[in-house]
């Protein structure tokens, strides 16, 4: 992505993470919390950061909340603020909210209330630590609707050689997106792509077949 314009309301745990990450990869991000220490402690790490109540209009009007690409709204205890902040940031012409959610009640008055995005990192960790703890070789997994799914799967003993052979378009009616090798990335890889031991594979397939997959991935090469 381009160098984009962030603006994180709330500089708990996820905050804090959020902001100085986006930071250190090159993007502007600017940080509001009414707590003065965090902002002291997060002020070198981040572009701006500056001590504010973000549920007030005015507060975010002065910010210029429509000039960011992104306002992340990072407020999980307070629930009436977290609200609070994603209408108000809305109304002042916001392109594009995500609100943190804590609970599936939360998630649903968040996006009725305007959220253009929700997330709710403890649910989605949970599922992708089951994920990774039923079936060690899939690294992350996300669902595309309720239909389908993409899961990164790191190659083994079973994915070794080339695509070709592991046929999963036919065996599992997954397909390939693409292989990701220590960061090189080689999109919609041909049918003679050699998979090495330790390449992430990405595939995308209907729920069903990548649960086929994963059944197949988590059982013994002696179980077969
Ligand atoms: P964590 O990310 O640590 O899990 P959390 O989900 O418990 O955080 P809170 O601690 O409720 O979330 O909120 C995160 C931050 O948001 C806190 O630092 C808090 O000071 C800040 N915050 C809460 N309400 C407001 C507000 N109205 N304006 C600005 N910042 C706020």
């Amino acid at each position: 992505m381009k160098s984009g314009e962030f603006l994180v309301i709330g500089a708990g745990r996820f905050g804090q993470a959020l902001a100085t990450t986006l930071y250190d990869l090159g993007h502007s991000v600017v940080v509001v919390d009414r707590n003065g220490a965090l902002v002291e402690d997060i002020m070198d790490r981040v572009t701006h950061a500056l001590i504010a109540d973000a549920t007030e209009e005015e507060t975010l009007r002065e910010l210029g909340v429509e000039a960011f690409d992104r306002v992340i709204v990072a407020i999980g205890t307070d629930f009436e603020a977290n609200v609070l902040a994603t209408v108000n940031a809305k109304a002042c012409g916001a392109k594009y909210v995500i609100s943190k959610a804590t609970s599936a009640v939360m998630a649903t008055v968040l996006s009725r209330v305007g959220a253009d995005e929700v997330i709710r990192p403890e649910h989605d960790m949970g599922i992708r630590l089951a994920n990774h703890l039923t079936t060690p070789s899939i690294v992350d997994a996300f669902n595309l609707g309720d239909d389908y799914s993409v899961v990164e799967v790191e190659a083994g003993e079973k994915l070794n050689g080339p695509l070709s052979e592991s046929r999963l378009p036919n065996r599992f009616g997954v397909q390939v997106i693409a292989v990701n090798r220590d960061g090189d990335l080689t999109i919609s890889p041909r049918a003679d792509f050699e998979v090495q031991r330790g390449d992430r594979i990405v595939v995308i397939g209907s729920v069903e077949a990548v649960n086929e997959l994963r059944d197949y991935l988590s059982k013994d090469s002696s179980e077969e």
